[in-house]
């Protein structure tokens, strides 16, 4: 397995997950770590303090909750700049060496650094960092994300923003975790029916999860060998069907429960709806990633936390998801792959 292209700083790793038998759970060091960081790291404290108190609110969606969050601590993820010639210029914020002296991190499988997200929406919300400086793929870390979300068990989900669709750091691969139930859609989730006959192989199952708005697609499995390569298959078929050279525009979601991995892929085809870009009475700082796709939008400023309701969320998540004929479309390609 590679390890760090560089020596990590002395007194970086606080503890490190090797799996073990008999060992601790990776859920206990990640908890330690968190109320480590809380005793130690100021910065943090007053940002995980300030999330704590952030206002939050239900909306009503059909049969469906949205939450909004109205946090100004993502100010700088939600607006930062992606354009290729700001990223490469700016110095990277997941890199070990860029990291501020008190943060500290668990060591999980020698490659990756979890460590708590110092703007955090959720409590605790971890970042899971690439030990070396490696753009976002999905593909070539499927086993990562199903291994992360079996180690951490049935408490936690793991969550990826592509590259080009509410990841803030696109050069620097890495996860995100926050606890299991956090997000409105694992309850719709639970909750789907629609599998796609015939979908079904290798012990995977396979459907379409409808949303207001926007559809995601949801794969099961229990094999982790043959999940992967029926993601594989799926984001080929994404690509594919979206026309897409590099990673096909996606957020996903993955927990473990009952022996049973699940995944929620949402297809995208913008990264900002047009409302970001408006000025005065139209204008809407939102900026969807995983957590906004599933059902959570996060807000920085009152005006938007305050006029957000179902009909304007469902016209972003309308402009910024992958039309219905085109999920069909991968549905229907997966049918004979
Ligand atoms: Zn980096």
């Amino acid at each position: 397995m590679k390890t760090s292209d560089y020596e990590l700083m002395p007194d970086r790793i606080w503890s490190e997950f090797d799996g073990a038998p008999g060992g601790m759970s990776l859920a206990s060091m990640c908890g330690e770590l968190f109320s480590q960081q809380l005793f130690n790291w100021q910065e943090f404290a007053v940002a995980h303090m300030n999330m704590k108190g952030a206002w939050l609110r239900e909306i009503i969606s059909g049969q469906h909750t949205l939450l909004v969050q109205f946090n100004q601590g993502r100010t700088v993820s939600a607006t930062a700049a992606l354009d290729a010639d700001t990223i490469r210029r700016r110095p990277c914020f997941l890199c070990e060496y860029h990291l501020p002296a008190a943060q500290k991190a668990v060591l999980y499988g020698q490659t990756f650094l979890i460590l708590v997200n110092p703007y955090p929406i959720f409590s605790p919300h971890y970042t899971v960092v690439h030990i070396n400086h490696e753009p976002q793929d999905i593909e070539s870390n499927l086993d990562v994300l199903l291994a992360l979300a079996h180690d951490l068990g049935p408490s936690f989900t793991v969550f990826y923003n592509g590259p080009r669709c509410g990841a803030s750091a696109p050069d620097h691969h890495h996860f995100q975790v926050c606890p299991a139930g956090m997000i409105p859609v694992e309850k719709a989730w639970e909750e789907r029916e629609s599998e796609v006959p015939g979908a079904d192989r290798d012990g995977v199952s396979f459907g379409v999860l409808r949303l207001p708005g926007r559809s995601a697609l949801f794969v099961e499995g229990s094999v982790p060998e043959t999940l992967e390569a029926f993601l594989k298959r799926l984001i080929g078929a994404m690509g594919e069907v979206m026309g897409s050279a590099e990673e096909p525009m996606l957020n996903l979601f993955c927990t473990k429960k009952e022996g049973r991995w699940r995944l929620l892929i949402f297809p995208r085809r913008k990264h900002r709806p047009d409302a970001y870009y408006r000025e005065g009475a139209g204008s809407v700082l939102v900026t969807p990633g995983a957590v906004e796709m599933g059902g959570l939008l996060i807000t920085i400023r009152e005006d938007d936390f305050l006029k957000m309701t179902p009909a304007l969320a469902e016209e972003i998540y309308r402009e910024v998801s992958l039309s219905t004929e085109m999920i069909e479309e991968i549905v229907n390609k997966m049918k004979y792959l």
